[in-house]
């Protein structure tokens, strides 16, 4: 029977030697690995891998075909459903979505449908059919703010209708977190972000970076001066969190927004280029969800003893559980049920420690997570020269205070429609993290296509 064939594993770097390099650690599936894999699917008639899946990918239809051979059948199933496969197979959350529903998850293994997805992906970026169609204009043109990937599948879908759609990109480089986020042994740039960008372009998406909307140039300004008869705003949640504790402002104390864009948009770990990023001998990094932990193993590759540091304990860590696994293969020790009250420094002004405090499990909170509670009389001081605050980000307020009328909730989201992504001014649009909050990518992905239906059915009633 299919199901008692054990789930195949995936290649990946030794962990020695990749925590010395900035290559990928997950090798994925060769055709022969992905077809056993495959062959493991029991094509459930109700199958609640779909049902979990946030943008409902037809997840044993394109399974089947990956059995039967037909790669290409398969990205085409996939593609009605996600326009970035390739990127999602390797950051989804697979284990509490898709992967956490699927039935032989029960009593052995789930279907590895993520190492899939992205196997199929990869296919189609290598073998797939290059010569895509530009669809005939329509005559209007649509604005889009942010090339994340709210904003690349909004302007993907908009293309395909017909559009002339022009993304605005605040960075040099498009791509959102996807370019100067998440790492290259995670997400590699040049052969996986920039092919899933080519594809947008090559419906004749114009990407114009380096402009930053609310300075450069206004909403208003595109919708009354320069003809865009609607605007989706993908701006993300780029603005940092710190803890508000004394000693915060001494240096080596970095976002892991700062950390990582000067790691991965500006290419700090390759000699070629100029950029400074200081990294210290011992690095602790404060927090628990993916951007923490992609922080600390760059801190790793860098050269650093890392450190994550975390106020819950193990079992509440917000990040994928692949990447924990591989944090700790490479060697990051989890300083866990403890929080930094104090950022301790030299006379010079530079760090030089931690005073920190050990934390107990309390009563679940509003996320549903027990919440952590001070042990009294627990204070105790770490070494260490470089502080990452890894704790949350939230929308720039830069497009709503430029925007009149466009309404934010108390956390500084966008308010918008969940279904259409309509905000509070006609023609407006939004979705992805600056709606919604620090999320995912296959949240913010399904945000910008049902935004471009509801551009669409705006524009044509309106016409
Ligand atoms: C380090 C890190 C690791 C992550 N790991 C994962 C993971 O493993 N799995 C997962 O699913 N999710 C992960 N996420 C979250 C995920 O990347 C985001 O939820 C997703 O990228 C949000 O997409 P978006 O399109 O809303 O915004 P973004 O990807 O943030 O893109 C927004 C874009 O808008 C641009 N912009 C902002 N303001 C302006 C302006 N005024 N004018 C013009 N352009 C502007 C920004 O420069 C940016 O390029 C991670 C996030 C980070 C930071
Ligand atoms: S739940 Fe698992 S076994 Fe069932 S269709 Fe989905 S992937 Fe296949």
């Amino acid at each position: 029977m299919a199901n008692k064939i054990p789930r195949v594993p995936v290649r990946e770097q030794d962990p020695k030697v990749r925590v010395t390099n900035f290559e990928e650690v997950c090798y994925g599936y060769n055709i022969e690995e992905a077809q056993l894999e495959a062959s493991r699917c029991l094509d459930c008639k109700k199958p609640r891998c779909v049902t979990a899946c946030p943008v409902s990918i037809q997840i044993p239809q394109f399974i089947e075909q990956v059995v039967a051979g037909n790669f290409a059948e398969a990205a085409r199933i996939i593609a009605q459903d996600s326009s970035l496969p390739s990127v999602c197979g390797r950051v989804c959350p697979q284990e509490s979505q898709c992967e956490g529903s699927c039935v032989l998850g029960v009593k052995g293994e789930p279907v590895a449908i993520g190492k899939l997805e992205r196997f199929v992906g990869d296919w189609n970026i290598e073998h797939g059919d290059k010569d895509v169609q530009k669809p005939a204009l329509n005559g209007y043109k649509v604005a889009v703010i942010g090339s994340g990937p709210s904003g690349l599948a909004c302007a993907s879908d908009l293309a395909k209708m017909g559009y002339q759609v022009k993304i605005f990109e605040a960075l040099h480089k498009a791509g959102g977190v996807l370019e100067y986020g998440i790492p290259e042994f995670r997400l590699p740039k040049s052969k996986i972000v920039a092919k899933e960008i080519e594809n947008v372009t090559k419906l004749g998406v114009e990407i114009e970076t380096d402009v930053i909307v609310g300075r450069t140039v206004t909403i208003d300004e595109l919708m009354d001066n320069e003809g865009y008869s609607a605007v989706f705003i993908g701006s993300g949640a780029g603005l940092p969190r710190f803890m508000g504790i004394p000693g915060e402002n001494l240096n080596g104390v970095v976002s892991a927004n700062e950390f990582l864009t000067r790691a991965n948009l500006m290419k700090a770990y390759d000699e070629e280029y100029d950029t400074p990023i200081y990294v210290g001998k011992r690095v602790v990094v404060v927090g628990g969800g993916n951007v923490a932990m992609d922080a600390v193993r760059t801190a790793a590759r860098l050269g650093a003893e890392a450190f994550i540091m975390y106020r819950r304990s193990e079992a509440e860590l917000p990040a994928r559980v692949e990447e924990v696994h591989h944090a700790k293969e490479e060697g990051i020790q989890f300083r866990m049920l403890t929080n930094p009250v104090e950022v301790i420094g030299d006379d010079k002004g530079w760090v030089k420690g931690l005073r920190c405090v050990k934390m107990e499990l309390g009563e679940p909170d509003a996320s549903g997570r027990r919440s952590p509670i001070e042990v009294p009389g627990s204070e105790f001081d770490i070494e260490c020269d470089v502080v990452i605050m890894a704790l949350g980000t939230s929308p720039n307020p830069l497009i709503a205070s430029t925007t009149e009328g466009l309404e934010t909730n108390r956390k500084g989201c966008l308010v918008a429609n969940d279904e259409t992504g309509q905000t509070s001014r006609e023609g407006i649009f939004a979705g992805g993290d600056t709606v919604t909050g620090a999320a995912t990518v296959i949240l913010a992905m399904g945000a910008g296509r049902r935004a471009a239906k509801a551009i669409d059915e705006y524009i044509k009633n309106k016409k």
